[in-house]
């Protein structure tokens, strides 16, 4: 039997929890779909330094717990499933999912986005044998044992410095000459005396036997090749937004997000797009949660209007 809801969220990040919360607080009956762990991206963070209210800071996953916890309480509803697809029907939308198909008069979509891959040769053999993409979870098997972290950016340089904690040395290997983060994470990086860099360098394999032992580098300029042996290799070159089951109804950028206006609302009417997932989205907790309450305030104009 299909469930009926006013509100389905899909996705349960910051966006989607605190658009669960404005819309069940709103008395709308709201349904949030979740595929893995409440919190989403945010689970991966040792501490979020930068959402307000928490001067000390927050670990990702208590404040994801903490969001769902507050929405719960106004009574939002959760169900641990995969979303496939949304079928458009005159007045209602159906989201079909694993657990069933879910009939909603608004839709929000706050799915998210996952770590893109490097697609080279050893890295889905030695995943989780070595090759990772979340250094807060893998971090403390690479004890006092040498790690590269692969990527320029952001995470890459907070997952470098969480990296130093526990592995002897860490290597971070850049395709450029220069880093693409935050005037803060660089100073930090470049004192840290653990960690090293190698620029203009990519990894060309990754070769080991039951874990991995060592990277092929190329150095993009001189096209020197050359080894690296280690324990352990940490992803971080970005994300792909989790679209792949709305592209047949919905138009999305050339990079896969979606565009909405700013009411959050896409081209369907009574569809709306919140957090990483939106084209141009700042990708912070905070801005995800504030896209997730502007979402669920035009949703509850659509509904009632
Ligand atoms: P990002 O900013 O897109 O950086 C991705 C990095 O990976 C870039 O340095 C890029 O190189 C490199 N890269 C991409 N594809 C590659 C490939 N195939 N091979 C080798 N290197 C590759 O992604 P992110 O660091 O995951 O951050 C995502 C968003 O989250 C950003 O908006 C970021 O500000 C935010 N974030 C913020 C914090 C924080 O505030 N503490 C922490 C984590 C993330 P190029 O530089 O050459 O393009």
């Amino acid at each position: 039997m299909n469930k009926e809801y006013e509100v389905v969220i899909i996705g349960g990040g910051p966006a989607g929890l605190t658009a669960g919360l404005y819309a069940s607080r709103a008395r709308l009956s709201s349904l949030l779909i979740e595929r893995g762990i409440v919190g989403g991206q945010i689970v991966n963070a040792e501490r979020v330094e930068n959402y307000p209210g928490f001067p000390e800071g927050i670990s990702g996953f208590e404040l994801g717990q903490l969001i769902h916890q507050q929405a719960t309480k106004y009574g939002l509803e959760t169900v641990m499933a995969e979303v496939t697809g949304i079928e458009l029907q005159e007045k209602q939308k159906v989201v079909k999912a694993t657990e069933g198909n879910f009939i909603a008069k608004a839709v929000i979509i706050a799915s998210g986005s996952e770590r893109r891959k490097l697609g080279i040769p050893g890295e889905e053999e030695f995943t989780g044998k070595g090759v990772s993409y979340c250094a807060t979870c893998d971090a403390p098997f690479f004890r006092e044992q040498p790690v590269a972290v692969v990527g320029g950016g952001d995470a890459a340089i907070t997952e470098a410095l969480y990296l130093t904690k526990f592995a002897s040395r860490v290597i971070v290997i850049h395709r450029r000459h220069q880093l693409r983060t935050s005037r803060i994470l660089q100073e930090k990086a470049f004192s840290e005396p653990k960690i090293e860099f190698l620029w203009n360098s990519t990894v060309e394999e990754i070769e080991g036997e039951d874990v991995v032992k060592r990277l092929k580098l190329r150095q993009v300029i001189t096209e020197e090749k050359s080894t690296l042996e280690l324990a352990g290799v940490f992803v971080s070159i970005g994300l792909k937004p989790n679209t792949d089951y709305i592209k047949s109804i919905l138009p999305l950028d050339a990079a896969g997000y979606i565009i909405t206006d700013e009411r959050m609302e896409t081209e369907i009417p009574g569809i709306f797009a919140a957090g990483d997932i939106r084209r141009n989205s700042s990708r912070q907790a905070i801005t995800a949660a504030g896209d997730g309450a502007t979402a669920a305030i035009y949703a509850e104009k659509f509904i009632t209007e």
